[in-house]
């Protein structure tokens, strides 16, 4: 590709506070639409918004676990537009004295680390949601629902650092993991407590000014901010190779088609005629506090993995996936405890154990199979008695049913067959059966040990010692 890819996103986290930003409705997810309003969040002539200082707390912290300057004053400023979902006809949020400056988070892709920029965090408040009736079979009619107004928003804005899709998406598997430490937001993308829009623009390699950009929004998976980038990419590879000029505009992905395309021409900072918010005064946040914040930050992402790979002599590649969210990383360590084999531990997590959940689209949170189950089907294979084959087996049981694993190795009848007598019969018998081959194995050719071993595990349904049938067959065939 002779172009450039660069790109940078925003990305706006909720707050997991449980209370709005500016009054005391509750923030919980999923109630009837409309419950969760007062006067202020509704915007009604009058009110004075009030700010919670929790918010203010979280988004501190959110600074500091990303390294942001936080800034001794910040204040907020009103950014006007009309939309049915904003009854006041302007949001409240941040605009030329951000809450925080100057961050960065770290990344790695293939093994290649890299710090990635952060311009600036930002406190906002969200606007509501529309729903339209041709979703709900009354079309023609929409409808909105305040509950999601008023409640607390960080927006975290990268440099346009990023070099690919890959690099995007590894960004936000770091971000989700540090705000999830830090205990500031829930970072659920199917709940809309992390949203994230890409900008992305290409330019001629070997060219310093940036290329024109378009802004992606609606992407609600790391999956689809990926493909929205890729298609994004090469459609705007295109536009430049026939000669013409990328339009900087706002398009949306649609994720049934896998194509963005245009919403709207895109809005400059003046369109929304922005001016310091009068109704509340600047936040100050002194040294006292930010201090305090500091000591509360619990270890971070990074740190755990560095940790881990000391601790546990596991690979840096395996504690980097253990460590993606706060939750698999107790569950790691939980297991570790009660069965002090790391590495066989991280094999089985990233392994089956992911890749059930992933199935079942289910979070580690609600995996169906508890630590001390695992290490109890971990320490089955290590007294010898079931296999590594069979344990699979176990484990796909185990997880569906949540029965302990020595039950289901009862009920299947799994036991491994490490009676040597029985095996050695079996072992002879095999090479009674191919007597060309076991010449040629007497004669130097190796590898057919694989051929010999498979062929006893056939005979023994799966449940020969494999340990136990190699050393047999190896005796066997070298007398
Ligand atoms: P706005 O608020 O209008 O979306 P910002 O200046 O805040 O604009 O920038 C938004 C994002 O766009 C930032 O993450 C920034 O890194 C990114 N960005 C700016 N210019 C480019 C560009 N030419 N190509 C790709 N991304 C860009
Ligand atoms: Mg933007
Ligand atoms: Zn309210």
């Amino acid at each position: 590709m002779k172009y450039e890819v660069v790109i940078g996103l925003e990305v706006h986290a909720q707050l997991k506070t449980q209370s709005k930003i500016f009054c005391s409705c509750s923030t919980e997810f999923g109630r009837p639409p409309n419950d969760n309003t007062c006067p202020i969040c509704l915007g009604m002539p009058g009110v004075l918004p009030v700010l919670n200082k929790k918010v203010v707390e979280f988004a501190i912290k959110a600074c500091l676990a990303t390294h942001c300057e936080v800034q001794p004053m910040s204040r907020f400023a009103r950014k006007n537009y009309f939309y049915p979902d904003l009854p006041k006809g302007y949001q409240i949020s941040q605009y030329e004295l951000p809450i925080g400056l100057n961050g960065y988070i770290n990344i790695q892709t293939n093994g290649t680390p890299k710090k990635i920029g952060l311009t600036r965090i930002h406190l906002e408040e969200d606007a509501g949601k529309s729903i339209h009736g041709e979703n709900l079979g009354m079309p023609g009619r929409s409808y909105v629902d305040y509950n999601r107004t008023g409640v607390p928003l960080i927006e975290i804005v990268s440099e346009p650092d990023l070099r690919s899709p890959a690099e995007a998406r590894e960004y936000l598997v770091q971000l989700k993991a540090i705000l999830d430490y830090a205990e500031v937001s829930d970072v659920n993308m199917e709940e809309g407590s992390l949203r994230c829009d890409a900008n992305v623009s290409l330019r001629p390699v070997g060219q310093k000014e940036f290329g024109t950009r378009t802004e992606l929004k609606n992407i609600n998976s790391f999956k689809f901010v990926q493909k929205a980038l890729e298609y994004e990419i090469e459609r705007q590879a295109k536009v430049l190779d026939q000669g013409e000029a990328v339009v900087q505009e706002t398009r949306l992905y649609d994720s049934d088609k896998g194509i963005t395309f245009s919403m709207r021409s895109k809005e400059e900072a003046h369109d929304y005629r922005y001016f310091p918010e009068p109704d509340l005064v600047p936040i100050a946040c002194d040294k006292v506090w930010i201090d305090e914040v500091q000591q509360s930050l619990p270890e971070m992402p990074e740190q755990k993995r560095d940790r881990f790979v000391s601790d546990y002599k596991i690979p840096e590649y395996d504690a980097g996936v253990l460590t993606t969210s706060k939750a698999l990383a107790d569950y790691f360590e939980t297991c570790v405890k009660q069965f002090n084999q790391p590495k066989i531990i991280s094999n089985w997590i990233m392994g089956d154990l992911l890749r059930e959940l992933k199935n079942d689209n289910k979070e580690i949170d609600d995996c169906p199979v508890a630590p001390g189950q695992l290490t109890d089907l971990l320490k089955l294979i290590d007294d010898g008695t079931i296999s590594g084959k069979m344990a699979k087996t176990v484990f796909e049981d185990m997880y569906r049913s949540g029965k302990p694993p020595a039950e289901i190795v009862k009920e299947k009848g799994l036991t491994q067959i490490t009676d040597e007598s029985a095996l050695t019969k079996m072992v002879e018998d095999v090479i009674a059966a191919n007597p060309g081959q076991a010449a040629d194995f007497k004669n130097g050719k190796d590898k057919l040990m694989g051929f010999f071993v498979g062929q006893v595990m056939k005979a023994s349904k799966g449940q020969a010692n494999p340990a136990l049938v190699n050393k047999l067959i190896k005796e066997k065939l070298s007398s």
